[in-house]
């Protein structure tokens, strides 16, 4: 995870498109490549939204990538800087499961750019495999 990580994950959260919650998340994904893909969460007025997390893995994928390094991801209520640190849902854990391993990185940025670095073992021990 780098600092360029931080600030791609912090614009592309300016991006999204949360009318519902007004709550904005914005992720970096890196390849093991050094490709970087962004996401934001999307919201609509069903239950269907896409987290910032799976966005940044949908465009990677469609672009034919497997490989990932990391995923940084920063969210707060739209118009606030972050405050405290945004954890991916259990969807996007389950999600993410399918194509990072173990030594793959989860960083979650606080207000003041602190990081935790997460494996997504730690996040989803014992995860539904088939
Ligand atoms: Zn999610």
């Amino acid at each position: 995870m780098k600092t360029k990580d931080i600030e791609l994950a912090k614009s592309a959260r300016l991006k999204s498109y949360s009318p519902y919650s007004n709550f904005q998340v914005g992720a970096a994904l890196r390849t093991k490549s050094g490709k970087i893909y962004t996401g934001c969460n999307i919201e609509n007025h069903g239950i269907q939204g896409i987290c910032a997390e799976r966005t940044a893995f949908a465009k990677a994928i469609s672009d034919g990538e497997r490989e990932f390094e990391s995923i940084t991801v920063v969210g707060a209520p739209k118009g606030e800087e972050p405050t405290e640190e945004c954890m991916p849902c259990g969807y996007c854990r389950q999600f993410m499961s399918e194509f990072v391993d173990n030594d793959f990185k989860i960083c979650i940025i606080d207000k003041d750019n602190n990081v935790k670095e997460f494996t997504i073992n730690e996040l989803l021990p014992y995860s539904f495999k088939l």
